[in-house]
């Protein structure tokens, strides 16, 4: 078998006004999808998912017709770890992380999608088996919104069993949405795990080592299940130091990538859960890879995963087949790719998302009416606020 060609397929949805949601890292206004398909020379295909969907689905399209598809055309698909080392090799000059790992992650997937089908196979199967049927699930949302709103969302996940709700906080003043935090405690505390997303890579005003070791403080008799990204991720020695100086588990790996990126993190536990994701982090085949390092220092995994039903369902196929992957992140914001592209809607219950019976590949199939149904749009997703030097 041999690949023929890679084509990347954008796919937007456009918010109304009253749907766009605000965060930390600005307003998003519209969500996209960056999916790459694998034709072979058989006729089998295989759909990817590209983690980098807000803001360079353009550049993706470009940077894998000129530079991706030449170094794939003619490779055995089967090949999965000899085309990983040739990219990472070939790009090596340019890349290492951000972009072109999330571009080698979706051809990763595309590949294993592929595999899956000609062996008849789901890709939990090639990853060593399902270790579990259903996992853990916690409610990923939590947006700036009123404080009773948010208190309303909260209680909503309390109500369909979710184990944990996630909010964003990230503004200027981090000890308003700390009191806000408590309150939450407080109210709703003892019937769910807050998990609280500092995001500091997407907010204006990122933490010093001192702020976040003060809202982490001042957070830790509220059980927190995590407290994410409260560092810039080049702050691995941050990283240490706050695990250390804390007892409010300190999470990351959205913004990290390979193997080679999360070995520090882990090994000098910088964090207590990494967290990556298989449309960014470097694929299936990568995070197979770091769950393993991960393991060996007896860490567990919390998979990112914010994207499209490809990326959601190549995330689920990973953390059934992965012992140390002990939750998913089941996104609750407004978003149809999330469901479109999917043989079997996602099916969560009673605190869990089960893995569906009797897939092939990745369990994925995109139809030209989808396709059709949600063009791309050429325009910001996310709108950032300007940005203001804090001193
Ligand atoms: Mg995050």
């Amino acid at each position: 078998m041999k690949i023929e060609r890679i084509e990347t397929i954008l796919m937007s949805y456009r918010y109304s006004q009253s749907e766009a949601w605000k965060w930390s890292g600005g307003a998003t206004l519209q969500r996209n999808c960056v999916l790459v398909r694998i034709t072979t020379d058989t006729g089998l295909t295989g759909l990817g998912e590209v983690g980098e969907s807000a803001y360079l689905p353009r550049s993706i399209e470009k940077i894998v017709q000129e530079r991706f598809e030449p170094m794939l055309v003619g490779e055995d698909p089967m090949d999965i770890e000899k085309i990983w080392q040739k990219l990472y090799i070939q790009s090596c000059h340019y890349a290492r992380k951000g972009v072109v790992s999330t571009i080698m992650s979706g051809v990763d997937i595309a590949l294993y999608d592929i595999v899956g089908k000609y062996l008849k196979v789901p890709v939990s199967t090639l990853l060593g088996g399902q270790y579990r049927k259903k996992i853990r699930a916690y409610a990923s949302g939590g947006m700036y919104k009123d404080e009773e709103d948010l208190f309303s969302e909260a209680a909503s996940y309390v109500d369909s069993g979710y184990f944990g709700f996630k909010m964003r906080i990230g503004a200027q003043d981090p000890m308003p949405e700390v009191e806000m935090i408590r309150r939450l405690h407080a109210r709703i505390g003892n019937r769910i795990q807050l998990l609280v997303d500092a995001g500091q890579c997407y907010t204006n005003f990122p933490w010093s080592y001192t702020t976040a070791l003060k809202v982490c403080k001042a957070l830790e008799d509220c059980n927190l299940f995590w407290m994410e990204e409260p560092l810039h991720p080049d702050d691995v020695e941050g990283f240490v130091r706050l695990s250390r100086a804390t007892t409010v588990p300190i999470v990351a790996g959205e913004n990290e990538f390979t193997r080679y990126g999360f070995a520090p993190l882990i090994s000098r536990r910088g964090v207590s859960m990494v967290q990556p994701d298989v449309t960014r982090s470097g694929g299936i085949s990568e995070c197979k890879k770091i769950a393993s390092y991960a393991s060996v220092h007896h860490m567990d995994c919390a998979p990112h995963i914010f994207g499209s039903g490809v990326g959601f369902m190549a995330n689920l196929h990973f953390i059934v087949s992965t012992p140390n992957a002990i939750v998913v992140e089941h996104d609750q914001t407004l978003n149809p790719l999330r469901e479109s592209p999917l043989l079997c809607s996602i099916e969560y219950k009673d605190g869990y998302i089960h893995m569906p019976e009797g897939l092939v590949g990745l369990g994925v199939e995109l139809s030209e009416d989808v396709i059709r149904a949600y063009p791309y749009i050429d325009e910001d997703a996310v709108r950032k606020p300007d940005f203001i030097p804090l001193w």
